[in-house]
């Protein structure tokens, strides 16, 4: 049976996610990637008190916490909620910082992400070419949904999907159905109509074939597949290679 709809993973698969583009601070004598000092920049007007080091330590404690957390059973941990985290493991009250203050912080850190991410120029003219034919839709492990949309505005894609699925908003990541499902629903097709395509054997090409989707892997650096999963559909070292395996 013929695809009917095309859903994309946005990390890695759509964007590049380059760290070494994060911006550099001085922490302790050590040069990190981090965005912590556009944090600290925006906090510093409620908390003077708290240091850049005090701000940097909570940051990596949050999100190590978050994963923890998200290694349990696959719910999402909010931007939201994770920088809650942080400012009580920089000694406050979430519930005394300013709403606007904590979404200035949250902006923050998702334009210095943002422009640590790269949209591939030949995955635009791809991508248009597959509208014709499909529906498209990206499912996204993320804890922030505004930087996806974001990414995919700034690249001009926005309008050639017809659903943008963040775990942030689903509360649930990939490799757990209800992400897929929400998905599915939204772009108007049955599983088997739909092609998933990622760069994570264990959480993209798992998660969608479970959904009961073909799955498109796309490895570059040619890895084995992790033991114990089933091969993907498709084996892709570029996105290119779509062109291969779909009418464009
Ligand atoms: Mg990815």
């Amino acid at each position: 049976m013929p695809y009917r709809a095309v859903l994309f993973d946005l990390f890695d698969t759509l964007v590049r996610f380059d760290r070494d583009r994060l911006p550099t601070t001085e922490i302790g004598g050590r040069v990190v990637r981090t965005t912590a000092r556009h944090l600290h920049d925006v906090l510093r007007e409620h908390a003077p008190t708290v240091t850049l080091e005090a701000l940097y330590a909570a940051l990596q404690e949050s999100w190590r916490e978050a994963e923890r957390l998200r290694g349990v059973d696959h719910r999402e941990v909010t931007a939201l909620a994770r920088f809650a985290h942080l400012l009580r493991c920089c000694g406050l009250d979430p519930g005394d910082v300013p709403a606007a203050l904590v979404s200035r912080m949250l902006d923050a850190h998702r334009r210095e992400l943002s422009k640590a991410a790269e949209f591939p120029a030949h995955h635009g003219p791809l991508l248009t070419d597959l509208a014709r034919g499909h529906r498209l839709a990206v499912v996204s492990n993320f804890d922030y949904t505004p930087t996806a949309r974001g990414l995919l505005e700034t690249a001009g894609v926005m309008d050639l999907f017809t659903a943008v699925v963040v775990s942030d908003e689903v509360g649930w990541r990939k490799p757990a159905l209800p992400i897929f499902e929400t998905a599915l629903r939204r772009v108007g097709v049955r599983p088997e109509e739909a092609l998933f395509v990622g760069d994570r054997a264990d959480i993209d090409v798992v998660g969608a074939q479970r959904a009961g989707m073909h799955a498109v892997w796309i490895n570059p650096e040619r890895a084995p597949l992790p033991p114990g999963l089933d091969p993907p559909e498709f084996e892709i070292r570029d996105l290119d290679e779509l062109r291969g395996i779909l009418p464009t």
